[in-house]
């Protein structure tokens, strides 16, 4: 008999997860997959830890299969799949744990009173992860549960680097820069060590480019600034979301061309970055295959702003002794490193082509001065980590 500890990250129409053997040490995976289309054309796929399909379903109840039905039918699914496996505990990835906390934490009812009260710093992600919760209390009242936050990791960030200018009493209401994947940079943290033992003490930019694309100054191993400040949307250009932008555009959009918040939402949110810019797609690989001159304006603006944010980030760190790529566009796609390396060169960075090319972890020449890295994230395993540590710590 074995302990399965699941991994739940429960958005608005999906839910991704992931089961993990917490009986060993090293948390072995076994099997995840996403249930999406919820409320509309509900489906689900599971794969095991080698990627074979376990199970693909559809629903016909569209309407009234959501996260509860969903979250039902993974337990069931465990209990299917692995009926010589005890589910143990879930943990959840929570997207706001504001200034409350600086790590994960086992939910109970004060924790969960202190994240309902964070939902309007973050309403497109936070009700979603807490109703995951909720449903899990309900249909499984005996099982542990743990939060794992995106921001948990960027409070060990100076007061400096968390602080807008703004009077102390909008600051005091919790308009500050909080940072986000930080599950991601802390797992990139953890593994560093077996990299670059040198660059894990020191101070290394950890670049997480995917559909969200965030970067983050780490100095031995902790954050000590990050691109992404009170929402996910400051910072890099992305998939789908702006990145940083005056303010006084949002003044404009509003007062000149008469958007509303709920327009300006969607348009930062969803209709901006490489989509907008483009006019083509969000998704990377598209842009790179295109002969259009919209997707290579949009390549060249998200590789400009990467090299702008490192300039500022290795500033906030005094110095940057290594570059770490990862997620979707950092760890499969050579073109963008490369790119992005070349505008990095002043700071003492040598790609190796050959071995940039060849998808190795170091991509840097011994003789640069920056050692560069594409190193694959796994923020489901650090939830699964921090689960497993807080039920033994019971
Ligand atoms: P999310 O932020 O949703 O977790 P991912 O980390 O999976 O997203 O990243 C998705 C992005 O990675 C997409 O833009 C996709 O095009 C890009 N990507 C995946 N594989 C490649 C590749 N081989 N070359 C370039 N981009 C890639």
């Amino acid at each position: 008999m074995a302990d399965v500890v699941l991994v739940l990250n429960a958005g608005s129409s999906s839910i991704k997860f992931s089961a993990f053997d917490g009986g060993k040490a090293s948390l072995p995976l076994i099997l995840r997959g996403q249930v999406e289309g919820l409320y509309t054309a509900p489906r689900s796929l599971a794969k095991d830890a080698a990627g074979a399909e376990i199970e693909s379903k559809s629903w016909s109840d569209n309407a009234t299969f959501g996260h509860e039905e969903a979250i039902a039918y993974l337990i069931d699914l465990l209990r299917s799949q692995r009926g010589d496996h005890r589910l143990v505990a879930v943990g959840h990835r929570i997207v706001h744990g504001g200034m409350f906390f600086d790590r994960a934490t086992r939910i109970d009812e004060g924790v969960m009173a202190k994240l309902q009260t964070l939902t309007p710093l973050a309403p497109l992600h936070q009700p979603h992860n807490l109703k995951a919760v909720d449903i899990v209390t309900r249909i499984r009242p005996d099982l542990p549960q743990v939060a794992c936050f995106d921001t948990a990791f960027h409070r060990t960030q100076p007061e400096l680097a968390q602080a807008f200018a703004l009077p102390a009493a909008i600051t005091d209401r919790g308009v500050r820069r909080y940072g986000f994947h930080g599950l991601s940079y802390e797992y990139i943290a953890s593994v560093l060590p077996t990299f670059d033992a040198k660059a894990a003490r020191g101070r290394t930019v950890v670049a997480h480019l995917g559909n969200g694309s965030s970067m983050c100054a780490m100095v031995n191993g902790r954050s000590v600034a990050s691109t992404m400040g009170f929402t996910a949307v400051e910072g890099l250009p992305m998939g789908t979301r702006c990145g940083s932008v005056d303010p006084g555009v949002i003044l404009y959009l509003l007062a000149e061309l008469k958007m509303d918040a709920k327009a300006i939402e969607d348009l930062i949110y969803k209709r901006s970055g490489l989509l907008g810019v483009s006019g083509l797609s969000s998704d990377m690989r598209t842009l790179l295959a295109s002969d259009d001159a919209r997707a290579a304006f949009a390549i060249d603006l998200f590789t400009y702003r990467i090299a702008r944010e490192l300039g500022s980030l290795a500033a906030a760190s005094e110095g940057i002794d290594a570059i770490v790529f990862t997620a979707g566009i950092g760890e499969n796609s050579p073109d963008i490193r490369q790119r992005v390396c070349e505008r990095a060169a002043w700071l003492g960075a040598v790609i190796d082509e050959d071995a940039n090319r060849a998808g190795s972890a170091c991509i840097s020449t011994p003789s640069s001065l920056v050692s560069v890295w594409s190193i694959p994230t796994n923020e489901e395993l650090m939830i699964a980590r921090h689960t497993q540590a807080l039920l033994a710590e019971a």
